[in-house]
This record gives C-alpha cells, structure tokens and sequence, in this order.
C-alpha cells in the first residue's frame, strides 16, 4: 500500500474526525476521466482515494504517488 496517498484524519471544513474512506476509479470511457494521462498501466486508470465526511459531506479525492510523478510531463495538466 505504499502507493496510498496520506489521507486527512479530520475534515478541514468542519473539524471533525467522523471521516469515511473508500477507493474508486478515476474514470475514463463513459465516465468522466479526473486523473487524464497519468496512468502508469496501460490497462487501467489510477484509482482515487476518497474521503468523505459523516459530520459535513465533505469529499475530497486523492491522487495516487505514482500518478503525481506524472504530472509535469503530461500535457493535459497546466500548473497553476
Ligand atoms: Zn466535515
């Protein structure tokens, strides 16, 4: 599991600890895609840590580390 981002212990919204965690795709296909190009299988999209918050409904969405390295040579993704 080293790949697993450091997920938040408490919800920066509303300060709670009442937080909820499970893993999804990050798309592609008929869904809408939220990490294009920075896929390191060929055969699969990067999965997306999310983050929910029972006390608020707070979602936040982490990338994994791998698909981090990715983003300054990709050409979908623009530095702000
Ligand atoms: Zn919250």
């Amino acid at each position: 599991m080293s790949n697993s981002p450091d997920l938040p212990r408490q919800c920066d919204h509303c300060k709670s600890a009442d937080l909820y965690t499970t893993k999804v795709n990050s798309g592609g296909g008929y869904a809408p895609n939220y990490l294009p190009q920075l896929s390191t299988k060929w055969w699969a999209t990067p999965s997306l840590d999310v983050v929910l918050c029972a006390q608020c409904g707070k979602t936040q969405m982490f990338a994994p580390k791998e698909s981090l390295e990715k983003l300054s040579t990709s050409t979908k993704w623009r530095k702000l």
